[in-house]
């Protein structure tokens, strides 16, 4: 018999329990990986693969096993691992995983690995981040530059070891390891974790390389110093906490929340603070971002630290990506480094997420998510290179959508050239040959030029998909409904009509969309400028309404009207929740992407609705300018949640009319807005309220790093 197995089943210490079941069984074969699956060849039945499903490794998913008629040769005696093919490419890529009990416990032991913090085996350890190519297997990984010493040898080969086939394993004598060194590059004598734990204890602000990446570590006691330190006025900061006891301390996390956290994957997970958390953390928010220790060092940290928690934020320059090279990091001038000699192949910043009940919104989907697909009905290959923001780009094959890790904002310094590499890689993991490549339809996204040379190198079509349209497609294609009608509300993307969109119902499948309503047109005065400059917006209203402009002098009166007249048009649901940010006080400037929509989110959990706030649809338009003309004379959480309600029920409505006319039950939420819970709250109960049912993200980015999966949606139903 021959079984092709599918699934998470490379990396994961599969192929090791394969041998041991077979064994047990008293079975002969092979087992290797190949790629796009992992193949057995053996002289058993079926019975072999009840007991191999029943002995599955912790982290092993086995999602389809064809049996096929195989005559195993007489010559093959007993069983055995044997070296991988190379004939597919495929889909068992491995994700990082948080180090595990056993090997913790190891880890704090006094054996051979006592303090050894690249301790790992089979079920745990990094993986994709030290990846160079498929299948994985040492001699593809960045630890082939480390040659196994006897004793780890000896784990690798015997089937009774836990480390037995683990690919990365490695020790103090044979593996690699940390050293501490200052602002200039000197040596600081001591043991390297130990000594960076005390010099953070002492309020210095240190850089400690892990899986992917670099953070900044700082004591949570010194975050507005840091804050002054790194220039970053008010974005909030994720802090890492030394254990389950300690999250408790400082929020109050659902079980859902406290089970993503705490899983393999560790994400950062936004939960409810409590006033345990020093306001300068995440200023103006309920909520902080919370994660786990999650490799050998990081636990290693905390069983120095005397504090229980630290600020550990991606080290790089705002908006670029995270910086790998040891060599580079030095210009961030910090006290002391904390670095390793494992060279990161692939780049991943932590995966952020919040919950919505029992939904995942991923506001980062990277290390320890990714790589990752969804399956779709549709064959193909297809490459999406994303919109601008939250750039991700995802690879279509064989009826799945592979997205990379999360990339950064496209205009930043080196992201672009970052989403090639990342993209490029992936391909060649997968083997993909895509025949459409697919791209955002804004004329100046940085990425186009990528996308055309993609083109290009494959001769393949390229095409462009609108921005909100992409992200009805990506939720329509992790939810697997075909035709949907959804609000897309977020910043702003490329509308067909030249305008910036944001606050849209459509209806949509992946040959095409129509728009139904959208947010009242506003202009955008100063274009860009007026993103940062959230009195601009709030300038733009009371013009319509005729209001007084108390807030900018009479010559920035002058201009902003002037400028008015040639501004480009915004119908987004971002800039609305700005100019309500503004007018009830909450800020005054945009500093960080999504502030004033975030800060928006406490004032929207509490309020009520109440009379005085309607609004109608008027040609196509859902009106909104007029909402502002008293909104003073409210208490300002009502007037949030009046204002933003009555505006959502007007889009539903729209999607709910469209949607009954063509007998389509559920009505989907995307786009970065969708994030706050207030919203996707008030759109739930709308939508039941009307009979329809509500769908949400779950898998894929609910903002612009989802945009990648809908694009390849759409390219992919354009080759059928
Ligand atoms: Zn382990
Ligand atoms: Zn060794």
């Amino acid at each position: 018999m021959r079984f092709v197995i599918r699934g998470t089943v490379q990396g994961v210490g599969f192929r090791p329990t394969v041998y041991r079941v077979a064994k047990a069984m008293g079975l002969r074969g092979t087992v290797r990986n190949d790629g796009a699956s992992v193949i057995i060849d053996t002289d058993g039945d079926e019975s072999f693969l009840d007991r191999l499903r029943a002995e599955l490794p912790a982290l092993a998913i086995i999602e389809s096993a064809e049996c096929i008629d195989y005559q195993l040769p007489d010559s093959v005696k007993g069983f055995s691992i044997i070296q991988s093919g190379n004939s597919g490419h495929g889909v068992g890529i491995p994700t990082d995983t948080a180090i595990c009990d056993k090997c913790l416990k190891e880890m704090r032991g006094t054996g051979r690995r006592s303090g050894y913090p690249f301790t790992t085996c089979t079920e745990c350890g990094a993986r994709f981040t030290l990846m160079e190519s498929n299948p994985y297997d040492r001699e593809r990984t960045s630890m082939k530059e480390y040659p196994m010493c006897p004793e780890c040898g000896s784990e690798y080969a015997d089937p009774a070891d836990r480390r037995f086939h683990h690919q990365t394993v490695c020790c103090p004598v044979c593996g690699p390891s940390y050293r501490l060194i200052d602002s200039k590059g000197n040596p600081i004598p001591g043991d390297p974790i130990r000594t960076f734990a005390k010099m953070v204890d002492e309020g210095r602000f240190g850089i400690a390389k892990s899986w992917g990446g670099m953070h900044i570590c700082a004591s949570i006691d010194h975050v507005q110093e840091l804050r002054e330190w790194y220039g970053r006025e008010q974005k909030p900061f994720a802090i890492m906490v030394r254990d389950v006891e300690t999250v408790l301390r400082y929020s109050d996390p659902t079980e859902s929340e406290l089970k993503e956290m705490t899983s393999p994957h560790r994400p950062i997970v936004l939960v409810r603070k409590k006033d345990t958390v020093p306001g300068s953390v995440s200023p103006g928010l309920d909520t902080v971002g919370m994660f786990l220790p999650y490799t050998g060092m990081q636990y290693l940290l905390f069983d120095y630290l005397k504090h229980d928690a630290a600020v550990m934020t991606s080290a790089n320059v705002p908006g670029e990506p995270m910086i790998l090279d040891d060599g580079d990091i030095m210009e961030l001038n910090a006290d002391m480094y904390l670095l390793h000699n494992q060279r990161i192949v692939n780049r991943a910043d932590d995966s952020v997420m919040k919950l919505f009940g029992d939904r995942r919104y991923f506001l980062r989907k990277s290390r320890g998510h990714i790589p990752s697909y969804i399956e779709i009905g549709m064959k193909g290959e297809a490459v999406a290179v994303g919109p601008q923001e939250n750039l991700t780009a995802s690879v279509a094959k064989d009826g799945r959508i592979h997205s990379t890790q999360h990339i950064g904002n496209g205009e930043s310094v080196g992201v672009v050239d970052y989403l090639e590499t990342a993209t490029d890689s992936l391909m060649d993991m997968l083997g993909s040959r895509p025949l459409v490549v697919a791209m955002d339809l804004h004329p100046g996204y940085s990425n186009r030029r990528y996308a055309k040379a993609l083109s290009e190198r494959f001769g393949a079509e390229l095409m462009e998909v609108q921005h909100h349209w992409a992200h009805c497609a990506s939720l329509m294609a992790e939810s697997g409904i075909e035709r949907m009608a959804a609000l897309a509300l977020d910043g702003t993307g490329h509308g067909t009509d030249g305008n910036a969109w944001g606050g849209e119902a459509m209806i949509a499948d992946y040959n095409d969309f129509r728009r139904l309503a959208h947010l009242e047109y506003i202009p955008l005065i100063g274009g860009e400028k007026a993103l940062h400059d959230i009195r601009r917006l709030k300038f733009a209203v009371d013009s319509v309404n005729g209001s007084d402009t108390p807030y900018v002098t009479e010559r920035e009166a002058d201009v902003f009207s002037k400028m008015s007249k040639n501004s480009a048009l915004t119908s987004s649901f971002g800039r609305f929740l700005d100019t309500l940010a503004y007018s009830l006080g909450v800020c005054s400037l945009r500093t960080y992407d999504g502030e004033p929509a975030m800060k928006m989110e406490p004032l929207l959990a509490r309020g009520r609705k109440v009379e005085g706030f309607e609004t109608e649809l008027k040609n196509g338009q859902v009106l909104t300018s007029h909402l502002f003309r008293d909104i003073g004379r409210y208490d300002r959480y009502d007037a949030a949640y009046s204002a933003v309600d009555c505006v959502l029920e007007r889009l539903i409505e729209s999607a709910a009319d469209a949607a009954s006319k063509e007998g389509i039950k559920q009505i989907g939420l995307t786009g970065g807005v969708s994030y706050s819970i207030p919203i996707s709250t008030m759109f739930a109960s709308h939508v039941k309220k009307m009979g329809f049912t509500p769908v949400f993200h779950d898998r894929v980015p609910n903002g612009d790093g989802g945009v990648s999966v809908g694009q390849a949606a759409i390219a992919l139903r354009k080759i059928q």
